[in-house]
């Protein structure tokens, strides 16, 4: 996949719409997890750097409308301004006939950052005129918002085929590392799969197989394939209608393999008994929160050969500390290797960072959704604009 990218847009002196995804987590009005932030920062000083006019654009949380301000998009500004100088708030909301009147303020060197998106329908309606009239705000445009690409939305996916547009560097860095890992990685290729919804990950795991030598999965997404083969899970969490979906997954080849053994209790709570059994050893009334001490070693044993490893999801209950040793312990043996380790998922992230092993992987994706559907290799509506001709 081969995108236009910012560095070869010409925008010297022009009005640059920049495409971010800032909504991150906020508490009390302040920003609790920047990582999002300091990702895009690079892309707009490199504009600020070339004498550009800089328009800033995203949404934040899901406002029903626009008098929900404790979704306004000063909270981010605050934490921006410490950060970098030269960013300026506008507190209209973009499309709206202020918004323009304010976007044609914006002077060079400028970084501004309007209203949150959301506070209009028509962005997550993907409407045409509102696309249209965010257009108007500027000459040209950027995605550097990679998290939110793989969904329509009128800033997302309108707006760059309306305006010349390019990949910030974040989102060039998303598609190489994501893009090589599949198409030209180092051997053995490693995927670990965990995390709650066999729903939402099925389609990843079918095209991982395809591309991997391993697939490791853990998480309650791998009860519903344990109890889809006839083995028993208790009160596990599992997706009942995905049990038939799910039948044909094969756990006979070496490729997928599924936990051997699994910590249980018989409520998913602190404090609850929790014991370690084989997995086909759960009874009626308990519930499989973890993944045993046995998988971990057979895991670790694969992933000790890899050449390239990508992670999404944990691999148990893993905000009690009960069920968060599987979780921990792949976390400690993917980042102590060589290989080239990349990971994504708000859950998979925040479970690396609670262990400060960030700086271990390789790569650590800003997309969740957006990149379990760039490995699925579903067409990606923001991107599909950018792709050179
Ligand atoms: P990510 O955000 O990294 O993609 P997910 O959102 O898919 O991960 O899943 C994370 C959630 O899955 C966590 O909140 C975790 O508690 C839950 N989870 C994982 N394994 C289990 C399990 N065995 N039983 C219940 N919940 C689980
Ligand atoms: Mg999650």
């Amino acid at each position: 996949m081969e995108l236009r990218k910012v560095q070869e847009l010409d925008v010297a002196g022009r009005q640059v719409i920049v495409r971010v995804d800032f909504n991150v987590p906020c508490r009390n009005g302040k920003v609790c997890d920047a990582t999002r932030i300091t990702a895009a920062l690079p892309t707009l000083e490199f504009l600020r750097d070339r004498g550009c006019r800089i328009v800033v654009l995203t949404h934040l949380g899901k406002p029903n409308n626009e008098h929900d301000k404790h979704l306004s998009l000063q909270q981010v500004f605050d934490y921006l301004a410490e950060r970098l100088p030269s960013v300026q708030f506008a507190s209209e909301v973009p499309g709206t006939a202020a918004a323009i009147a304010r976007s044609q303020q914006v002077r060079t060197g400028d970084i501004t950052l309007f209203e949150n998106l959301r506070f209009n329908p028509g962005e997550q309606a993907n409407d045409r005129a509102f696309a249209a009239s965010l257009a108007v705000m500027g000459d040209c445009m950027v995605n550097e918002a990679f998290s939110v690409s793989h969904r329509r939305a009128a800033s997302v996916s309108t707006l760059p085929t309306l305006l010349p547009s390019a990949a910030g560097f974040q989102v060039q860095k998303e598609v190489e590392f994501l893009g090589s890992a599949l198409a030209d990685p180092k051997r053995p290729l490693v995927a670990i799969i965990g995390g709650a919804k066999i729903s939402t990950k099925l389609p990843v795991i079918r095209a991982l197989l395809e591309h991997c030598d391993y697939v490791l999965l853990g998480g309650a997404l791998a009860n519903t394939i344990l109890k889809a083969q006839g083995v028993a899970v208790g009160k596990s969490l599992i997706e009942e209608n995905m049990v038939e979906s799910v039948k044909d997954l094969s756990l006979t080849t070496n490729k997928l393999r599924v936990p051997i053994d699994v910590v249980m209790a018989k409520r998913p709570e602190a404090g609850a008994a929790a014991s370690i059994v084989a997995v086909a050893n759960v009874p009626d009334d308990e519930l499989i929160l973890d993944i045993g001490p046995e998988s971990v070693e057979l895991y670790a044993k694969i992933l000790q050969t890899a050449g390239t490893v990508i992670w999404n999801g944990p691999m148990g209950y893993f905000e009690l500390p009960a069920f968060a040793k599987g979780t921990d312990e792949v976390a400690k043996v993917v980042a102590g290797l060589l290989a080239v380790t990349i990971a994504g998922g708000g859950e998979t992230l925040d479970a690396i960072d609670e262990l400060k092993l960030g700086k271990k992987f390789t790569f650590l994706s800003t997309g969740g959704g957006a990149m379990l559907k760039f490995l699925e290799g579903a067409p990606m509506p923001g991107l599909v604009p950018l792709l050179k001709a």
